[in-house]
């Protein structure tokens, strides 16, 4: 067999998550299915693989899906996989069924795996980067990141409704793990006073001088967005701080979480979704392996999985100076 011949393929999502796995799964099955490759699809990520929980899928499995949120096919975190034992379990069933290459749709532990499984076994493998984070290199958006970004707009616009019916200070926690890509966007487009995010070392003196600044400027009420993963400490002790240094503040904490992850796709997250997906399948066609398609400046690239994991995106300082700028 060429090495580019692909006759049976397998996919499944895996880890958190994400607003757009659904769309991407159909756009494997249906480009698959174009091409008159065999496509299963693994329920439970690398938990199905081992416990051999596999479904033939054909374009009309798929139908209906693009509009919704989390995945069909159910994600799960496997800490058997993280086993030689379990890997060999999953590799056996792929075995079993001649399945000749992997689609894996995921974050970065995702591709972890799939790599250590493919150095190991041989099997073919290309990831579809899926995780509300944005944190994967290679890729200048990853499926979910919008939703996810936009849901949290759309929370903190409503609790800006209530911050300024009473004057009150509002700390909103929003996801991203260690990345702050989702509170820095959604902190610049809600005019939040100040953003918190791991990527910057941020400190109390800094933010008791932005609320000073924002009293003289006649600011009575006001947001501050802080990234899940921000390192001067947890959001409650931020306030806490915040309350000592302010004893006359009401403050309020709002720990948006998991609605983050929820939802039916924006169109921004199906299109790159199903842009991904078809890429995937197109790459194992010519013979990609260990890679992860992406898009960047609006083209299909595929870059290596030991990249995608190991390098970092990096935050965009303009961002931070506009959004400093803009909350005067
Ligand atoms: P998200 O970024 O949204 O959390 P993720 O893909 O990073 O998604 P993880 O839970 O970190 O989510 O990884 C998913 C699964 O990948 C793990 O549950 C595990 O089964 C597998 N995995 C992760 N790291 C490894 C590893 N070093 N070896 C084998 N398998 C791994």
């Amino acid at each position: 067999m060429k090495e580019s011949e692909v006759k049976k393929i397998a996919v499944f999502t895996s880890g958190g998550d994400a607003p757009g796995m659904n769309a991407a799964l159909r756009a494997v099955v249906r480009t698959a299915s174009f091409y008159n490759i065999e496509c299963y699809g693994i329920r439970e990520g690398y938990n199905g693989m081992i416990n051999n929980d596999f479904i033939k899928m054909g374009a009309r499995s798929v139908k209906n899906i693009i509009t919704e949120g989390g995945t069909i096919l159910k994600s799960a975190r496997s800490l058997e996989f993280k086993t030689k034992e379990g890997r060999q379990k999953a590799y056996d069933n792929l075995v079993a069924r001649g399945i000749d290459a992997l689609v894996c749709i995921g974050g970065d532990g995702t591709f972890t795996g799939a790599k250590v499984f493919s150095e190991e076994f041989g099997i073919r493998v290309i990831g579809v980067p899926g995780t509300i984070d944005n944190d994967i290199f290679g890729t200048d958006n990853t499926i979910g990141y919008d939703t996810a970004l936009n849901t949290a707009m759309d929370a903190i616009d409503k609790i800006r409704d209530t911050a300024t019916s009473h004057n009150r200070v509002f700390f909103v926690e929003v996801m991203g793990r260690d990345a702050g890509f989702i509170a820095l966007n959604s902190g610049l487009a809600t005019g939040a006073l100040d953003i918190l995010i791991p990527e910057r070392k941020d400190s109390i003196e800094e933010l008791f001088e932005t609320f000073e600044k924002a009293e003289k400027a006649g600011k009575s009420s006001s947001i501050v967005v802080v990234a899940e993963g921000e390192k001067l400490g947890s959001i409650y002790d931020i306030a806490k701080a915040t309350k000592n240094g302010f004893p006359d503040y009401d403050i309020r904490v709002v720990v948006l979480g998991h609605i983050q992850r929820g939802g039916s796709p924006s169109c921004a997250d199906r299109v790159l979704a199903s842009r991904l997906g078809y890429g995937a399948v197109i790459g194992l066609m010519n013979g990609q392996n260990q890679v992860m398609a992406g898009m960047q400046s609006n083209r299909l690239v595929y870059t290596p999985i030991e990249e995608a994991i190991k390098k970092h995106n990096e935050i965009d300082q303009d961002l931070l100076k506009i959004s400093e700028i803009l909350a005067i």
